[in-house]
């Protein structure tokens, strides 16, 4: 393809692109597809000769199209919000565009430059102080991996040099709630310390924030047993219930043992852009590393995880390899951010950042998040007002945790199987419907219906829709 016919199919795909942007509301929510389906709708081999853009285009429309769970749609509510904001896409493309190799500062000076002051922007946007330093990676699932791994190697003193783990004579540990999530056990696993090593810390039955007494009364029984804590992973903003554990009094624990402390903020860490909500993070300032999602709520497009630490050199000596055909006489003066994670080469992601806050501005971006915010108390009032509804937990972001709870034939509330049955049927009425979508969970054993509210088009008059449709479901 030349630039030529790249600019006049550029164009027919931003035109596209923007006319389905629109008409999204129309659309299903739920993807209308049954499994297979998409597969089938594709050649089995790739073709032997190029096809016309036209034809490119019309598939996405008719095969591409269907399948696709309408994430951007005013009515979804499930999972956590997974905006797109145009404006990061723009410099998703951007960032394509420019074709660039990020292995080292030398193969692209920019991407690495402007990928230090958006994090920086970020790090003062959130509050965070000057001693953290910041990087992009592609997850928030990859920044807790990359935690682990770096815990791992403070509790060993950089076993990895040696015989790794295999040469430890005791094993190491890490705490967290079983409110965290999945990615955190996956991490644990992935960095080698094994299921055994990782502890659920007892949480308080409503607020299911970890209780820190639990946790320094594990982390004396491990000393005592001889293992070797190693790691704590602290959630603020829990993926079931935006659990918020307390960062400062686990911190406090951490220190004292010197334990490496990891706060998974990912989906909450957005509400940290809100000077107000700050106080639900406080003590992150003594944590060693922090991750959260500016690809969740804040709506930079995928893939756009923040990853910050304070110990920039423990970070270095645990990931850097340095082979000679890397090394540069530009050494020692520049970041190299192939030794702050486990990619060598890198998308030059700063840019959607970049492109986000510059083209939406920050002001319109924190009006947003507080108009959800708003949002979910209202809707969180309307259910806990009707009869027969209730809120599970406390809502403390964006994410209100429901049941619909009828009186059975003997007059009394529904409970048990019967009303796991009762809750996924009416869950799934509403999604099969197309006409809004919410992820079913479970909660103390039973499925309950979580309503995550902050799509960036979703209004009060969403949200009123939503509850007349849970309403008539039952
Ligand atoms: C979404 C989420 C993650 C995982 O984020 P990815 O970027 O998809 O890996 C981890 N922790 C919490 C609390 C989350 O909400």
């Amino acid at each position: 393809m030349t630039p030529d016919e790249f600019r006049k199919a550029g164009h027919e795909l931003i035109d596209w692109i923007a006319d389905y942007r629109a008409k999204i509301p129309e659309l299903p929510v739920r993807a209308q597809v049954r499994p297979g389906e998409v597969r089938a709708g594709l050649p089995a081999s790739a073709p032997e000769s190029a096809h016309a853009f036209s034809e490119l285009i019309a598939d996405m429309e008719q095969i591409i199209v269907p399948g696709i769970t309408q994430v951007q749609h005013p009515m979804h509510y499930g999972w956590f919000p997974s905006n797109a904001s145009l404006a990061s896409v723009l410099g998703d493309i951007a960032s394509s565009g420019l074709g660039t190799l990020g292995i080292s500062w030398e193969s692209c000076p920019s991407l690495t430059e402007l990928e230090e002051v958006v994090c920086d922007w970020l790090r003062q946007l959130t509050g965070l102080s000057e001693q953290w330093r910041g990087t992009i990676h592609d997850t928030a699932s990859t920044a807790c991996v990359t935690a682990m791994i770096l815990a791992r190697e403070r509790a060993s003193d950089l076993s990895k040099n040696g015989t790794g783990l295999q040469g430890m004579a005791a094993p190491l540990v890490v705490y967290s709630t079983a409110q965290a999530h999945s990615s955190i056990a996956k991490a644990v696993q992935l960095a080698g310390f094994g299921n055994d090593n990782l502890r659920y810390i007892e949480e308080d039955p409503y607020t299911r924030a970890m209780l820190p007494e639990a946790l320094a009364t594990a982390i004396e029984q491990d000393l005592t047993a001889g293992r070797i804590p190693a790691g704590i992973v602290c959630s603020v903003g829990a993926t079931g219930t935006t659990a918020m554990d307390p960062v400062a009094a686990i911190a406090t624990i951490a220190n004292k043992h010197k334990v490496w402390l990891h706060v998974d903020a990912a989906m909450a860490g957005s509400a940290m852009l809100l000077p107000e909500y700050r106080h639900l993070w406080q003590g992150a300032e003594l944590a060693d590393s922090l991750a959260w999602n500016p690809h969740k709520w804040m709506g930079t497009i995928l893939d756009t995880a923040l990853f910050y630490v304070r110990d920039v050199e423990h970070l270095e000596r645990v990931m850097s390899t340095n082979p000679a055909y890397l090394r540069s006489a530009a050494d020692g003066e520049v970041t190299q951010y192939r030794d702050w994670g486990i990619p060598l080469g890198r998308r030059f992601r700063a840019l959607k950042l970049w492109f986000h806050l510059r083209l939406d501005g920050i002001d319109a971006i924190r009006a947003r998040l507080r108009r959800d915010l708003d949002n979910a108390q209202w809707f969180k009032t309307q259910v806990e007002a009707a009869a027969d509804w209730q809120v599970l937990a406390p809502v403390q972001l964006q994410t209100v945790c429901i049941r619909h709870v009828p009186r059975d034939t003997q007059d009394k509330p529904l409970s048990g199987d019967a009303l796991d049955q009762h809750t996924l049927a009416w869950v799934e009425r509403i999604n099969a419907s197309g006409a809004a979508f919410l992820s079913p969970s479970v909660l103390d054993g039973r499925w309950m219906a979580r309503v995550s509210i902050g799509v960036e088009d979703t209004g009060r008059e969403h949200i009123a829709r939503l509850w007349q449709l849970l309403q008539d479901s039952v």
